[in-house]
């Protein structure tokens, strides 16, 4: 879609964010928003992705029965870290979108 320039009246596309002519900040302009929100929404999902592997990883790596403690303390390290990137993505996409 074309409009035409609030300063210079010349035709600016509208998914540029300003006029190619005189430089002024184009309101018609798509607001990146929606594209934000979509971005940040799937940054999210991959760290819950990467959560989700924390937990699942400490937790196959307790159940196996590790007799070496210090990767007994690895895995409850990853359990815990896990659970509490999960919690706070929780949290983080509750305070997005409630
Ligand atoms: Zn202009």
């Amino acid at each position: 879609m074309i409009n035409n320039c609030p300063e210079c009246q010349l035709p600016v596309s509208s998914t540029a964010p300003a006029c190619p002519h005189c430089g002024a900040p184009n309101p018609a302009a798509v607001d990146g928003t929606a594209v934000t929100t979509q971005k940040t929404g799937k940054e999210l999902k991959r760290f819950f992705l990467l959560s989700y592997i924390l937990i699942f990883s400490g937790c196959t790596t307790l159940f196996s029965g590790p007799t070496d403690s210090t990767i007994r303390e690895a895995a409850v390290s990853m359990l815990i870290g896990g659970l509490v990137m999960w919690v706070g993505l929780k949290i983080a996409s509750w305070w997005r979108h409630g």
